[in-house]
């Protein structure tokens, strides 16, 4: 499923093509998706200009000229930039097509979204979908001193486990499950333990090691950004080295101890359980 850095990727990979731009036609191939495509894209976008291209959690923005597009790539989604005379392919929902390129979105199992926010409707940070979104990890509010204090604030009586509460986004957004495992690692925090025991102390470490751990994995992903162009390319997919996720029984990278699976909330776990004292 793509996660935070992967979107962060696709939006970097896009944007240098497409900001700017003017839009001159949308076709929706097939608008059921998580929620229907607005029937009247393909009559309101044409002759809009992408003004910006932001992110919102896992959510990519695209201002245009009197509203934004709200992009999500649901479970299997790809959005990438191909020359607009490459063939459509099986799986292909939506083209917006800018002249001699064309931005598609390929999404298998159609748990993604495209929707339309008018600017009429008032600023976009208030969309439903986004206004109870926890923090960015990568956002003034969530530096330093402030991340730990979100973190603290948000967890007091809590008495849900770290990693359940990390995976919520309710308190910074973002952390999917494989980096909820890497950042409580590079924490020192066991996952179970009930976020309202958190001390201070430990939500600095933790909002430390989400921003360090995702800021890897949105490196990890630079390499694929010249696949948004590339017809061969699968971008938006591509490998973490993972310290404690999926290693089971594997000795930890730290101190050698095997590396312990746990479902949570039906996710799996991995911690190491010398590093990561209860
Ligand atoms: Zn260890």
């Amino acid at each position: 499923m793509p996660e935070l850095p992967e979107v962060e990727v696709t939006r970097l990979g896009i944007a240098p093509h497409i900001q700017g731009q003017e839009l001159c036609a949308v076709k929706v191939l097939d608008g059921r998706l998580r929620w229907p495509v607005p029937r009247n894209l393909p009559k309101i976008l044409p002759g809009q200009t992408v003004q910006s291209i932001q992110r919102r959690g896992k959510y990519l923005l695209l201002e245009m000229d009197t509203g934004h597009l709200l992009i999500h790539l649901g479970m299997t989604g790809t959005l990438r930039v191909l020359p607009s005379t490459d063939p459509l392919k099986l799986h292909d929902r939506v083209t917006f097509e800018f002249g001699k390129l064309s931005l598609r979105l390929h999404d298998p199992r159609k748990f993604g979204a495209v929707l339309w926010h008018p600017k009429v409707q008032g600023p976009i940070e208030k969309n439903t979908l986004l206004q109870k979104l926890g923090v960015e990890p990568f956002s003034p509010e969530f530096e330093g001193e402030l991340g730990a204090n979100i973190l603290y604030q948000t967890s007091r009586k809590r008495s849900i486990a770290v990693k359940q509460f990390l995976l919520a986004g309710q308190a910074v957004v973002g952390v999917g499950n494989i980096y909820c495992s890497e950042s409580l690692f590079a924490a020192g925090i066991h996952p179970a333990k009930a976020a309202g025991k958190l001390s201070k102390p430990q939500c600095a470490r933790l909002a430390n090691a989400v921003r360090l751990i995702l800021n890897k994995a949105i490196a990890a992903g630079g390499s694929s950004l010249k696949d948004f162009v590339n017809s061969e390319g699968d971008p938006g997919h591509f490998m973490v080295q993972t310290k404690v996720y999926d290693r089971k029984d594997l000795p930890c990278k730290v101190c050698k101890t095997p590396i312990k699976q746990i479902v949570q909330g039906q996710r799996s776990t991995y911690f190491c359980p010398q590093c990561q004292k209860r």
